[in-house]
């Protein structure tokens, strides 16, 4: 069975092309929902696979690829943060791979245990001491006398004392060992990390393919979704798994689209049961099709509402337009630890209205 994404066939030869002269480090990028980290397991556990099928696929048979299945096979380590690990035990049925998310959700669900334990809250990073840990793997000879797989799964997540021991161990590389760097900001990380990875790009699936993807999952309005996850299949999936308030978005959208008119206050009390991060990249999305009608005249998040993004943007100087856009970029890196989603909703929401009517920002 093939499980890779239809997308993802060419990176897959370009792999395939690889494992002769197999690189140290691997760092795969691309932006996130497009099927990195399950490309990533496919490819950890192809090289761990005792019999490898067609295409050189893991053959899903073997003691090896039995282990993987399992979660504990003993030559592969998953470093994740502790909120992916989170994320992975709250997603269901929407990756293509049962078996990859069966792997990853074990190691999710013990790193959230272990986190627990110690009675902390999840982290957003990969701290120092999980990279440490893989010191003893790392130096310890395989216990299946093939390769030994590290995955980092988001990489950016590394802090930097995490990053430089990490960097320590792409320094002195040992044999028939593997570390896979997933990252959907690659530009976070540390050059001298990059440096010394073999970077493979993960290519952003057509919106034909993305489309047959999700109605493959029994979506029905797949254009929709993937309007509102950037073009990416797996994060409209899960947008929608996660019920990411189709009614609170349409009310968003209804709101924001008559700025005279909209109550701020009510609005950001509305939008109080949502994530902020996604409030925000809504707020981006409607921004990014308000400056691109100006510098293009076209649309992409919201080609339905053409006509009226095309009024509204007659009326707001650019530099209005930049200035706000700056701004969510901040209120972005404040969101994942807002001390008060709502005032930070009625701060960004009233901002927004000053610059479309044009008052004093
Ligand atoms: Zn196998």
């Amino acid at each position: 069975m093939n499980e890779l994404y239809a997308w993802q066939d060419e990176l897959w030869q370009r792999w395939i092309g690889l494992r002769a002269r197999l690189p140290h480090a691997i760092l795969l990028k691309g932006p996130q929902g497009i099927g990195k980290l399950d490309f990533a397991m496919n490819l950890a556990r192809s090289l761990l696979c005792k019999k490898s099928s067609g295409n050189n696929l893991a053959c899903q048979d073997c003691i090896s690829c039995h282990w993987f299945e399992q979660g504990t096979h003993p030559d592969f380590r998953l470093l994740l943060s502790g909120t992916q690990s989170i994320e992975m035990q709250q997603s269901s049925e929407t990756q293509a791979s049962l078996t990859l998310k069966n792997c990853s959700k074990r190691i999710a669900e013990e790193a959230f245990e272990e986190q627990q334990k110690k009675g902390k809250k999840p982290s957003k990073e990969i701290s120092i001491h999980q990279v440490r840990s893989l010191a003893n793997f790392i130096n310890l000879s395989t216990h299946q006398g093939g390769h030994r797989v590290v995955l980092i799964y988001p990489a950016e997540a590394m802090n930097t004392n995490a990053a430089n021991a990490l960097l320590k161990t792409l320094e002195e590389p040992s044999e028939r060992m593997l570390i896979i760097l997933v990252s959907h900001k690659p530009q976070q990380l540390l050059p001298t990390i990059v440096s010394r990875c073999l970077t493979l790009t993960a290519p952003m699936p057509s919106l034909e393919a993305s489309s047959t993807w999700l109605q493959q999952q029994n979506y029905a309005n797949p254009v929709t979704m993937l309007t509102r996850a950037g073009f990416a299949p797996l994060l409209a999936a899960r947008l929608a798994e996660e019920a990411i308030g189709e009614s609170e978005y349409n009310f968003f959208l209804q709101e924001i689209k008559q700025p005279a008119q909209f109550d701020v206050f009510t609005l950001a009390e509305q939008l109080q049961r949502i994530e902020p991060i996604h409030v925000i990249h809504w707020l981006q999305q409607w921004c990014y099709d308000l400056s691109s009608i100006k510098l293009t005249g076209k649309v992409r998040y919201h080609p339905h509402l053409f006509d009226l993004i095309k009024n509204l943007s007659n009326n707001i100087p650019m530099f209005n337009l930049l200035h706000y856009q700056n701004e969510l970029i901040v209120a972005k890196r404040e969101a994942l630890h807002p001390l008060n989603p709502k005032l930070l909703f009625e701060s960004i929401l009233l901002s927004y209205r000053h610059i479309m009517l044009k008052t004093d920002i």
